[in-house]
C-alpha cells in the first residue's frame, strides 16, 4: 500500500528521494517519510503428537477446500505471539513449540504472511464463530483437502519435506 496523504496531519505528500530508497512518499509538513507498508500476517499449520494436521473450513474464506489457522497481526505484538494468539482463538489448542518456516507475498490482498510449524499437544477443539468446522488428519493425507499451489498447501508442503516424507 501506498501512502498519498499524510497518516498523521492529512497533507498530500510528495515524492522524495532518499538515500538508497530512491522516490519515497514524503510530508513536508511533518518533514518524515511514509514507506509502502503491506499488512502483516500469519499462517499457521497446527500439528499435534500424532503428527495429524488441524484443518478449518471456513466457507466464507473458500467452499470447497480447508485453510490452515492465519490471521492479522495486531499491534505491538511479535509475529510469534499473533500466531500462537490465533492458534488459540480459532482452534483451542495452546502452542508449545512454534518453528518459523518463511514467508509469502498475497499479491490480491496485499499481505506479507509469516508461516509458522506450531507444535501442540492435541485439546478438545473449541472452534470460533469465524470456523465452520475444525479437524484432525493425518500430515501425510492432508494435501487433497488444500488448495493446490496455496499458501496453506505450500507449508503443508514445506513440513511434509522437512519431515522427509516427499
Ligand atoms: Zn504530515
Amino acid at each position: 500500500m501506498e501512502f498519498k496523504y499524510c497518516p498523521t496531519c492529512g497533507e498530500k505528500l510528495i515524492k522524495k528521494e532518499i538515500g538508497d530508497e530512491g522516490f519515497v512518499s514524503y510530508c513536508n509538513h511533518c518533514q518524515r517519510p511514509w514507506f509502502n507498508v503491506s499488512y502483516s500476517t500469519i499462517i499457521a499449520l497446527v500439528v499435534n503428537e500424532k503428527d495429524e494436521v488441524l484443518l478449518l473450513k471456513q466457507d466464507y474464506v473458500i467452499k470447497d477446500s480447508c485453510v490452515l489457522v492465519a490471521g492479522y497481526y495486531k499491534e505491538k505484538e511479535t509475529l510469534e505471539q499473533t500466531a500462537k494468539r490465533e492458534v488459540y482463538e480459532e482452534t483451542g489448542q495452546e502452542v508449545i513449540d512454534l518453528q518459523y518456516v518463511q514467508s509469502y507475498y498475497h499479491d490480491k490482498n496485499d499481505l506479507i504472511i509469516s508461516g509458522y510449524i506450531a507444535k501442540v499437544q492435541a485439546k478438545p477443539l473449541l472452534k470460533s464463530i469465524e470456523v465452520d468446522e475444525l479437524k484432525w488428519v493425518k500430515s501425510t493425507e492432508a494435501q487433497q483437502y488444500l488448495k493446490f499451489g496455496s499458501i496453506a498447501h505450500k507449508l503443508l508442503i514445506s513440513y511434509l519435506e522437512k519431515r522427509g516424507e516427499i
